[in-house]
């Protein structure tokens, strides 16, 4: 696999560096001063600019203030820095929300907001693109060429949604494009339930929380419109950049709690991913390994996005956030282990929100590199240069990427459908947690994976894991079935192939169109209450390695195996005691396996060894990895880098094989003995090369 070329050829390195927002303080320029002694001392190379700063830029309507923002570009520039530049769209100024009402969002209850907060417009108003597109195009004609300038940064954090006349006309369109006649809405829809039939288009409208949201179909296609129309501003906003800098890459920060935009729709569209994460790193649920397990499935989505292409980290935060529930910090080499652990699933970038604190606002005590005391002698800015020092030590990893043998499918309709579901444990679907912990089974073995959409080019995977694919769009059933008979091996589970992408169940007895290939018929699905459970009792002899009963709990489908499929797993009580649990279905050259119910992760754990071991899939590391430690690969086909990063609470040690090659620390060059210690905390770079012919390490 070859390297990946830089986001910008002027600055072929990891970047480092976060969003600046020096239009704060303008007043202060002893303050912009101080900053640029700081930057180079926290191993600083790029900064964000000007994502909130219209009204810096343009105080009144047409009259426009750029000195600040070319002296500060100039700045960088003869620093030896970059910039990111934004565009301001995520917030209005007051003159403009005055003059233009219809620019202010329509909230579902169909009232208008007032002026005030961010990320408040209107995607459809004519006024609101047409004010953006003028003040973009005057940035791109300005500082397109400038030499700081690496990136486009449009608007920020796109989300939300607006209800407004212009809006429920560009709805009805779309559906009109997209259904064609009334009738075939109506049928897509299921409309005669509860005689929702409509007769006009005049009577199509978005849902509301005082009007309709029992069409399922239509919630789904609002979903989808949202969507289209926030890619559709994005596009039109970001038109001026592309024409008068065409060689500047575009991106915008997507954030991947966010279930509002599908991003698979959108990372067509731009250049390079960009994220936004913050992990709720020391939370009461879970401990620091399961933390690092579910932001390890973040950056595995969000580097799939673009097919492996490496992303950007474009904010994360060097110490607390202001906006959990609780504000925990970072506890001392946390950053520095989060920070490379992106790096290590493809990030080629560690950026902050943000670089220095505001003195008010709400995101005033949000973490920052710089706080309010203003020097470089606290314990957050001495992590962060520690961060910086170590991405400056690694020139080879740039453009590398994480060569995945697995897909786990998290599918965004997916998840909009099942979120509709009325049904099953309604409080406690939890797909994106059930993806999480079927992704962590690979993560705990050192074994990439990729985190897709069920529309994906699934024959570069080996094994494909599609948890609750309770959602199958026209096509998708027979793409799994060929991979299947192709040699792959594919997982379902409960609470797969039962609505279509209209949201109509299929006919015909679950998984709908991939029963034949599933070999099973799931004939009900059964709800616990969370103080009942079931369990699993392994099927003796199995040759998966799965032994004595696991915990079930919440979902338990009661499945016929058919079509010769052997059970690997029943159920150990209740009235379906003795039914499957695990089902192997052999169709072609390949495998499908099912699990029924909802298990315990342990589960998952032995399942997943057992399927690495019959697939032969490779593991970043010989070594076995004890519980907590992650091992990643980045590779260019010529070099291996592996990530090596204890997230347990103890110091480990891992025993390296003979398929892990002549590793080298990648920072100093030093060689690396057996058995490899890690502090707590620790983070190993790890190089060596990947020998042609050399079998793939694997277990
Ligand atoms: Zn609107």
């Amino acid at each position: 696999m070859p390297r990946h070329p830089p986001v910008h050829r002027a600055l072929p390195v990891l970047w480092h560096g976060g969003d600046y927002n020096p239009d704060q303080w303008l007043e202060s320029p002893e303050i912009i001063a101080e900053d640029f002694r700081l930057f180079p001392l926290a191993g600083v190379n790029v900064v964000s600019v000007g994502i909130f700063a219209w009204t810096r830029l343009e105080p009144d309507e047409g009259r426009y203030t750029f000195g600040w923002l070319d002296d500060l570009l100039d700045r960088l520039a003869a620093a030896g820095m970059k910039a990111v530049l934004a565009t301001p769209s995520g917030a209005r100024p007051a003159w403009l929300s005055a003059r233009y009402p219809e620019v202010l969002r329509v909230e579902a209850n169909r009232v208008r907001n007032l002026h005030g907060g961010r990320h408040n417009h209107c995607p459809t108003s004519p006024v609101y693109r047409r004010k953006v597109g003028a003040l973009n195009r005057l940035l791109a004609e300005r500082y397109g060429k400038h030499p700081a300038l690496v990136l486009w940064h449009a608007s920020n954090e796109y989300g939300g949604e607006c209800h407004c006349a212009l809006c429920q006309e560009a709805f009805r369109g779309w559906l009109r494009a997209r259904h064609g006649d009334l009738d075939a809405l109506n049928r897509a829809w299921w409309t005669d339930f509860w005689s929702h039939r409509y007769t006009d288009w005049a009577q199509v409208a978005s849902p509301a929380p005082h009007g309709e949201g029992a069409v399922h179909g239509l919630t789904l296609d609002w979903r989808r419109f949202v969507t289209a129309q926030s890619l559709d501003f994005h596009r039109a906003e970001v038109a001026p950049l592309r024409a008068a800098a065409p060689e500047v890459p575009v991106t915008t920060n997507l954030m991947w709690t966010y279930d509002g935009l599908d991003y698979w729709k959108w990372a067509p569209h731009l250049d390079v991913v960009a994220w936004d994460s913050y992990p709720d790193w020391h939370n009461d649920r879970e401990v620091l390994w399961e933390t690092a397990a579910r932001t390890a499935f973040a950056h595995d989505q969000m580097r799939a996005l673009r097919g492996g292409q490496p992303f950007l980290l474009m904010e994360s935060t060097p110490s607390q956030v202001n906006w959990h529930a609780v504000n925990t910090l970072k506890r001392p080499g946390v950053h520095r282990a989060a920070s490379l652990q992106a790096v290590a699933h493809g990030a080629d970038s560690v950026m902050y929100f943000q670089w220095r604190k505001g003195r008010g606002g709400a995101e005033k005590l949000h973490g920052a590199v710089v706080d309010h005391v203003g020097h470089e002698h606290t314990r957050t800015f001495r992590e962060v240069a520690e961060v910086g020092r170590d991405l400056a030590r690694l020139p080879g990893v740039p453009g590398t990427t994480v060569p995945a043998e697995v897909a786990v499918i998290f599918d965004t309709e997916n998840r909009w459908a099942l979120d509709e579901a009325q049904g099953l444990a309604r409080e406690r679907k939890d797909y994106p947690q059930t993806c999480a912990l079927h992704h962590r089974a690979f993560w705990r073995q050192g074994i990439a994976v990729d985190v897709v959409n069920m529309d994906g080019d699934l024959s570069r995977y080996r094994v494909v894991v599609a948890p609750m694919l309770y959602m199958i769009r026209p096509g998708v059933a027979a793409r799994l079935d060929a991979f299947v008979r192709a040699g792959g091996t594919l997982v379902t589970t409960y609470c797969t192939g039962m609505v279509d992408e209209h949201d109509r169940c299929h006919l015909g007895g679950f998984p709908g169109p991939l029963r034949a290939t599933v070999g099973v018929w799931a004939e009900e699905l059964d709800a616990l209450y969370p103080s009942r459970s079931n369990r699993a009792d392994a099927v003796p002899g199995n040759d998966l390695g799965l032994e004595g009963s696991y915990g079930i709990h919440t979902l338990c489908e009661l499945v016929h195996a058919e079509d010769g499929a052997e059970v690997l797993a029943i159920y150990g009580e209740d009235f379906y005691a003795g039914r499957p649990v695990l089902t192997r279905h052999r169709v072609g050259a390949g495998r499908a396996y099912h699990v029924a119910a909802r298990t315990e992760p342990r589960f998952l754990d032995d399942l997943y060894r057992g399927l690495a071991r019959e697939a032969g899939l490779a593991h970043a590391l010989e070594a076995t990895l004890p519980e907590g430690v992650s091992a990643q690969l980045r590779t260019d086909g010529e070099t291996d880098h592996v990530f090596v990063m204890n997230f347990a609470a103890d110091a480990q040690a891992l025993r390296l094989g003979p398929a892990d090659g002549d590793l080298v620390d990648a920072r100093d060059g030093s060689a690396v003995a057996s058995p490899l210690a890690l502090a707590p905390l620790e983070v190993r770079v790890l190089r060596r090369a990947t020998r042609a012919g050399r079998a793939a390490p694997r277990h």
